[in-house]
C-alpha cells in the first residue's frame, strides 16, 4: 500500500505559460492543459498549450535572435560565460528544481538531485566548448588559401522527452547554444514544469531575447509542427522510434532540415559466470530498474550464461522483491510511480503478453496501492529473445531474464533486435569484454558497470535507435555547419 505524501503546498510551481521572446505568453488559442502528479493520479496544475501558431511566433523570435540579434555579434567566449551562469543558477537552486522534477515525473527526489547534478556538469562542460570549436586551415592545390569555419546550424527544433525532463533538457539546449545557434524547445506534455522554471533562469542569466524559446504543447499537434516547419534548420528529437520516423519523414517532406534522433532501445545486458555474481546482480537491477525502468538505455534483455543461470535468477528475485516503492518524496523509496496512466497501461499490457507467451513470472506483476501509477518491480525467467516482451520497449520495472551457452550464441542474441542503443556486460576476463565490446552493435558498451553517463563521452544509437551523437565532442558537429573559403593569393 503506498501512501504518497507529496507535499504539493512545499514545492513552488514555476511559470505554467509560454516563453517566447524572453516573454511568458498565454498560447494563441488561449488553450490550457492539466499536468498530473503521477503519485496521486490528480492534476497539479495547468499550462499554456502551444500548437502550430505558437510555433510560428517562437520560431519568428528565434530567427530574429539568430539573423540580427546581440547573439549573433556575441563572442563566443560571452556565449560560455552565459552558460555557466545558467549552471550557477542552477546549481543555486536545486533544492527547488528536484522537488518539482519529482513533482511532474514522480522519481524518486535523490534520483531528481542525481539528475540535476549531471545537468550543472554539462551546461558547464558545453560552456567551455563555447570558444573552442574551430575550423581548419587546408592545403588545397595551386595559389589558394582555403580554410573551413564551423558556424552555427541555426534556428534548432528540439522536441524532448519525460523521462529524463531536465537533463534532457540539458543535453539538447547546452550544446546548441555553446555553438551559437538560437532555439525553439518542445517539452513532453506528460512533464512541462522543471523546464519552464529553467526557462525563468535562462532569462536571469542574460541570454538575449529569441535565444531560447520554450513550448508546452502535445506531439501531433506543436511538436509535428516544428518538424515540418520550414524555417527551422534542424530538428533533434529523443523520445520513440514511432516518433522518430515521423520526424525525419516531416523534415524530409519539408525542408530537409538536419536531423539527429535518440530513439527506443532494447539493451542487451550479458553476463558471463566468471563475473563478481555479487556485483553483477546489483548491476542488473540497478540497469533496468533505475528510473522506474523509464530508461531508453535500460539493460532490459538481461542474458545470462548457463552455469550461473539459476543461482543468477534466484538472486536477482530476492533483489526486486526487496526494492522499496513508494511515495517519491520519502527518502527510502527507490522507486516511485510510472509517469502517466498511459504509460502504466502498456506496461501491464506487456507483462500480460508475458505471461501469456509462456515466460515464467517470478515476483511482482501487479499494481501497487490504489492511486497513483505505481506498479511491482517484476522478473520474468525462461524469457526468449523472440517474445515481445524481449523485442518491445516496455518502459517499466520489468526485467526479463534470458539464458545463453557461450560468447557466440550471447553476441548473435544481443545483436537480433532492430535497436542498438547501449549494452552492458559482466566479466573479469578482459578478452570476453572487449569481444562483446566490438561485437555488440550498440552504441554505448558498459563493462562492468552501467549507466554510466558524462557530458564528455558520446551517448546515441545504432540501427533504429537513432542517429548522431549526443554529449562530447561528437555532438558539436551536428550543431555546426562546415563553411569552406577559398581565396587566390
Ligand atoms: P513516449 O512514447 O515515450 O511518450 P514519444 O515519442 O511519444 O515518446 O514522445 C517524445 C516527445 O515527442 C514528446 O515531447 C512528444 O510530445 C513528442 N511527439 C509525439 N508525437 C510527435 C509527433 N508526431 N511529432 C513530433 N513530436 C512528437
Amino acid at each position: 500500500m503506498v501512501t504518497a505524501t507529496v507535499p504539493e503546498n512545499q514545492v513552488k510551481i514555476g511559470p505554467t505559460k509560454l516563453l517566447i521572446n524572453n516573454e511568458w505568453v498565454e498560447s494563441v488559442s488561449g488553450q490550457r492543459f492539466e499536468t498530473i502528479n503521477p503519485a496521486t493520479g490528480e492534476a497539479i496544475c495547468d499550462v499554456a498549450e502551444a500548437d502550430a501558431p505558437d510555433v510560428e511566433k517562437a520560431v519568428q523570435a528565434a530567427r530574429n535572435a539568430f539573423n540580427s540579434g546581440e547573439w549573433r555579434k556575441m563572442s563566443a567566449t560571452r556565449r560560455g560565460e552565459l552558460l555557466y551562469k545558467l549552471a550557477d543558477l542552477i546549481e543555486h537552486n536545486i533544492d527547488e528544481l528536484a522537488r518539482l522534477e519529482t513533482l511532474d515525473n514522480g522519481k524518486p527526489l535523490h534520483d531528481s538531485y542525481g539528475d540535476i547534478r549531471l545537468v550543472i556538469a554539462c551546461y558547464r562542460y558545453y560552456a567551455g566548448w563555447a570558444d573552442k570549436v574551430q575550423g581548419k586551415t587546408i592545403p588545397i592545390n595551386g595559389p589558394y588559401f582555403c580554410y573551413t569555419r564551423h558556424e552555427p546550424v541555426g534556428v534548432v527544433g528540439q522536441i524532448i522527452p519525460w523521462n529524463f525532463p531536465l537533463l534532457m533538457q540539458a543535453w539538447k539546449l547546452s550544446p546548441a547554444l555553446a555553438t551559437g545557434n538560437t532555439v525553439v524547445l518542445k517539452t513532453a506534455e506528460q512533464t512541462p514544469l522543471s523546464a519552464l522554471r529553467i526557462g525563468e533562469l535562462i532569462i536571469e542569466a542574460g541570454f538575449p531575447p529569441g535565444v531560447v524559446n520554450i513550448l508546452s504543447g502535445y506531439g501531433p499537434t506543436a511538436g509535428a509542427a516544428i518538424a515540418r516547419h520550414m524555417d527551422i534548420d534542424k530538428v533533434a528529437f529523443t523520445g520513440s522510434t514511432e516518433v522518430g520516423h515521423l520526424v525525419m519523414e516531416a523534415a524530409a517532406k519539408s525542408n530537409l532540415k538536419r536531423v539527429t534522433l535518440e530513439l527506443g532501445g532494447k539493451s542487451p545486458n550479458i553476463v558471463f559466470a566468471d563475473a563478481d555474481m555479487d556485483q553483477a546482480i546489483v548491476g542488473a537491477h540497478h540497469s533496468l530498474f533505475f528510473n522506474q525502468g523509464q530508461c531508453c538505455n535500460a539493460g532490459s534483455r538481461l542474458f545470462v550464461e548457463e552455469k550461473c543461470y539459476d543461482e543468477f535468477v534466484a538472486k536477482s528475485v530476492e533483489r526486486a522483491k526487496q526494492r522499496v516503492v513508494g511515495d517519491p518524496f520519502d527518502p527510502n523509496t527507490q522507486q516511485g510511480p510510472q509517469v502517466d496512466q498511459d504509460q502504466f497501461n502498456k506496461v501491464m499490457s506487456y507483462i500480460e503478453s508475458g505471461m501469456r507467451d509462456g515466460a515464467q513470472m517470478l515476483c511482482g506483476g501487479h499494481r501497487v496501492g490504489d492511486r497513483g501509477f505505481f506498479i511491482e518491480p517484476t522478473v520474468f525467467a525462461n524469457v526468449s529473445n523472440d517474445m515481445k516482451i524481449a523485442q518491445e520497449e516496455i518502459f517499466g520495472p520489468v526485467m526479463s531474464i534470458i539464458k545463453f551457452k557461450d560468447i557466440d550464441e550471447a553476441i548473435h542474441l544481443a545483436n537480433s533486435t532492430m535497436y542498438g542503443l547501449a549494452a552492458g556486460v559482466w566479466t573479469k576476463d578482459i578478452t570476453k569484454a572487449h569481444a562483446i565490446a566490438n561485437n555488440v552493435r550498440a552504441g554505448t558498451v558498459w563493462v562492468n558497470c552501467y549507466h554510466v553517463f558524462d557530458a564528455a563521452a558520446p551517448f546515441g544509437g545504432f540501427k533504429q535507435s537513432g542517429m548522431g551523437r549526443e554529449l562530447g565532442e561528437y555532438c558539436l558537429e551536428h550543431y555546426t555547419e562546415v563553411k569552406t573559403v577559398t581565396i587566390k593569393l
